[in-house]
């Protein structure tokens, strides 16, 4: 399958004016590894088997895999935020919730172009203050996307092979999605 440059042009050019860093990617490259869902079920953010969008809710790695698969172009999405030091914990949510924010608007902004993509989301869903897993169906399932991780990506390796730079430095936390189209 060949990359699609025309789509991606388009896409690139909605991304930065939403306020992304981007870069192409080809989801041949992409490898759902079991050792990244090994680091999902340690549980250490507390979302593993609390959220739609996380595992085992998410699905089986094979068929996240498969969907992945089916693309021949992806755009890969970064936001860099300042934080004053680790601990700076509103900025990395004010910074999380903005790129969240920026990605729904891109989506929302792609699909009525595309209706057939496959967004994927920077770690866990946050929409709702309480997810509604596992006792009812998502509230809004047309804005759940599976996380980078929950689809065994390992997120720095993918910024290398797209030309990325995944840590920007101390004073900054950069969040990273994509997008399959
Ligand atoms: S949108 Fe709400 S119900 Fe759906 S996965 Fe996210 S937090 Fe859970």
């Amino acid at each position: 399958m060949e990359f699609n440059n025309e789509l991606y042009k388009k896409i690139e050019a909605l991304a930065a004016e939403v306020g992304f860093e981007t870069a192409p990617l080809d989801p041949s490259i992409l490898e759902a590894d079991p050792r990244v869902r090994d680091m999902c079920a340690e549980n250490k953010c507390r979302r593993y088997n609390a959220s739609w969008s996380c595992p085992p809710a998410c699905g089986s790695l094979e068929n996240l895999e498969k969907r992945m698969k089916k693309y021949s172009s992806g755009i890969l999405l970064g936001t860099i935020i300042p934080v004053k030091s680790r601990t700076d914990v509103q900025a990395w949510k004010t910074g999380e919730d903005s790129h969240k924010d920026h990605f729904d608007t891109l989506v929302r902004q792609i699909r009525t172009f595309d209706k057939d993509i496959m967004p994927l989301a920077a770690g866990s869903c946050t929409r709702c203050a309480k997810c509604t897993y596992p006792d009812s169906p998502c509230r809004f399932p047309d804005k759940l996307y599976p996380s980078m991780e929950a689809c065994g990506l390992f997120v720095s390796r993918i910024c290398k092979q797209c030309g990325m730079t995944y840590n920007n430095g101390p004073g900054t936390i950069t969040y990273f999605s994509c997008i399959l189209f």
